[in-house]
């Protein structure tokens, strides 16, 4: 990796940055993850790189939904492994264990250097060995999500084919809006709240993903405590496309009393 000095005023970005090629380098990551990438950094900088309250409310629902969950799984790509695996081990190690990727752009070789990656850190090796951890959807990828094409659609029959709630970190807006047909609550983690996962979400988290993803275990931890009556309240009280256009107008806001130097 190229060295980035931690004194950078843009260090976080540029290490994602960093983090995102290497993948690319390794085969984790299809080109089109780049720019995919690219997006939720612009958005970033209109949010103004940090967790707002509005993301914070949905973190919360999400958190309440996950520990409500039967069969909850967390779906991965290349974007997600590059950025943020250790931090999606830590949030499954809290639910099922239940991780599944899940490409835009499947081909067998990056399902393997994907493997790859996960069982290089004998720490997560170990727990995928005991079985905390389940990586799915790379050899047993064989039922088909309705209305989509082949290679998009397929998932683990463990996994998100009998998931009740479906965590979706950057996904497209085809195949959130595929899941949501099947019955599934789909709650994804998009920068971009204009985008179409965004508002077909069941729960948008409009956030960046490496920001978001401890917060979201932080919370599953303590809701995990609660009574079952509170979460449900807190999912009742939550709306998405009030969150939405509460995300759109804070954006609007902060631009419009923006003072430039
Ligand atoms: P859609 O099909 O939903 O309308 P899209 O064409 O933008 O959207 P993709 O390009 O597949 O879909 O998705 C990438 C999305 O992920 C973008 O909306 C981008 O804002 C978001 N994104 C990229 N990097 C991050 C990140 N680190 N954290 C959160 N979101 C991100």
């Amino acid at each position: 990796m190229t060295f980035v000095p931690k004194t950078h005023p843009r260090y976080k970005s540029l290490l994602n940055r960093e983090k995102v090629v290497e993948a690319l380098d390794k085969g984790i990551l299809a080109k089109a993850g780049l720019t995919a990438h690219g997006r939720g950094e612009a958005f970033d900088y209109l949010i103004g790189e940090e967790t707002t309250d509005i993301a914070l409310k949905s973190i919360k629902a999400s958190a309440a939904m996950l520990v409500l969950a039967e069969n909850p799984v967390i779906s991965i790509n290349g974007n997600t492994i590059a950025l943020a695996k250790e931090e999606i081990v830590q949030l499954a190690e809290e639910l099922n264990g239940k991780i599944e990727v899940n490409l835009f752009y499947r081909t067998k070789e990056r399902e393997e250097n994907i493997k790859k990656a996960f069982e290089e850190d004998s720490n997560i090796k170990e727990k995928i060995e005991d079985n905390k951890i389940k990586l799915l959807g790379i050899d047993d990828a064989d039922k088909q999500i309705p209305n989509l094409d082949s290679l998009r659609g397929k998932v683990s029959e463990e996994g998100i084919y009998s998931s009740d709630v479906v965590l979706v970190p950057l996904e497209d807006g085809d195949r959130t809006e595929a899941l949501v047909n099947m019955g599934k609550k789909v709650i994804s983690i998009d920068l971009n709240p204009l985008s179409r996962t965004a508002r077909k979400s069941t729960i948008t988290i409009v956030d960046e993903l490496t920001r978001c993803i401890p917060l979201l275990t932080k919370y599953i931890k303590e809701y995990k405590k609660i009574d079952k009556q509170e979460l449900r309240k807190i999912i009742d009280e939550y709306d998405n496309k009030e969150n939405l256009k509460e995300m759109l107008s804070y954006i609007s806001n902060r631009l419009k009393n923006m003072e430039l130097e």
